[in-house]
């Protein structure tokens, strides 16, 4: 048996596409167009990628970018006063504090500061309590994107046992939260669960959150099972190259599953994709405008 191939590359370009379309709505309604900013403390390379590719996508969707970088040494005061004033600011909609902050500053308490109508990324402990509860809530982009690959893919999920590997409250719990919100029958694994692999054998559905590569080979998965690979992990290539690999062993899970995500071009291109459907959300919330779905 071979797998489907959940193309998570075409779906994010179909939903930035949908965003972008709906931003001269809003621009004609409000006379505005809506504001993602972010910001950046440190040098940290990988981040600066991201923010780069973040720009780029939120103006290419017609939006307006504010970015702000601000050197690693800067204090927790100075940042929060940063985000005090983008609270502030009638113009952005969503305020994105890319992680990791350098050691000296708690992430916690910066997260915390961010009004949560402009939370973007989700992780205020208000809308993690909002979508624990039931209410409506700013989702976080990566666990939203997984779970807009699932349906998609498979229409209800009412039912199906999943199983969710990893609890951090970056993906882990938010996409446990979101499948138990479909009526899905949810385990959470994480690094104490014993024997991962009969838990992972049980389920129809299977996300892998975890930051070990190749981790869940094919003989630990139920056959037709559909497996979504949130796994980014840099390994040896030979020859003093690198490649992206997932935590699920592509090669033996695609023989088994009935469709799974590859690593690149599965839940990676969603992220970004999912920040700016959350900002035209915040805008439109905020201006009390209504978004046609
Ligand atoms: P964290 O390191 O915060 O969490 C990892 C989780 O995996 C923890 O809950 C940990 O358990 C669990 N874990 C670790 N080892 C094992 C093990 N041997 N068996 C079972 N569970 C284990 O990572 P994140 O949630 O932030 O990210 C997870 C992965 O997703 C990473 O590869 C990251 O790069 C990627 N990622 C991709 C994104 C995208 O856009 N596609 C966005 C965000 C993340 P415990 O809690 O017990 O320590």
């Amino acid at each position: 048996m071979s797998a489907a191939i959940i193309d998570g590359k075409a779906f994010a370009a179909a939903l930035r596409a949908r965003v972008a379309a709906a931003v001269p709505g809003f621009a004609a309604a409000t006379g505005r167009v809506p504001g993602l900013a972010v910001v950046l403390v440190g040098e940290d390379p990988a981040s600066a990628v991201y923010v780069k590719s973040k720009g780029k996508m939120t103006a290419e969707a017609g939006m307006a970018g504010f970015e702000h970088r601000l050197p690693a040494e800067t204090s927790q005061a100075d940042l929060l006063a940063l985000v005090d004033r983008l609270n502030a600011d009638g113009a952005v909609d969503g305020i994105l504090v890319q992680l990791p902050l350098p050691k000296h500053i708690d992430e916690a308490a910066v997260i915390a500061r961010i009004d949560p109508a402009k939370d973007v990324d989700g992780f205020t402990p208000v809308n993690a309590g909002r979508l624990a509860t039931g209410l409506e809530a700013m989702v976080p982009c990566t666990p939203l994107g997984c779970l807009m690959l699932l349906k998609d893919r498979l229409g209800s999920l009412a039912g199906l046992d999943a199983v969710v590997i990893g609890r951090s409250n970056i993906v882990g719990k938010p996409m446990a939260q979101l499948l138990l919100g479909e009526s899905c029958t949810v385990t959470i694994a994480h690094s104490r669960t014993r024997d991962l692999a009969d838990v992972v054998r049980r389920a129809d559905i299977v996300v892998a959150a975890v930051g070990r590569p190749n981790m869940v080979p094919g003989d630990w998965l139920k056959p037709g099972a559909t497996v979504i690979d949130v796994g980014i992990n840099r390994v040896d290539a030979g020859e003093g190259k690198t490649r992206l690999v997932g935590d699920v062993d592509f090669a033996s899970a695609a023989q088994v599953a009935g469709a799974i995500t590859p690593v690149p071009g599965g839940v990676g291109p969603m992220t970004i994709a999912v920040l700016l459907r959350n900002t035209l959300v915040a805008a439109h919330r905020r201006a009390g405008v209504l978004l046609a779905d």
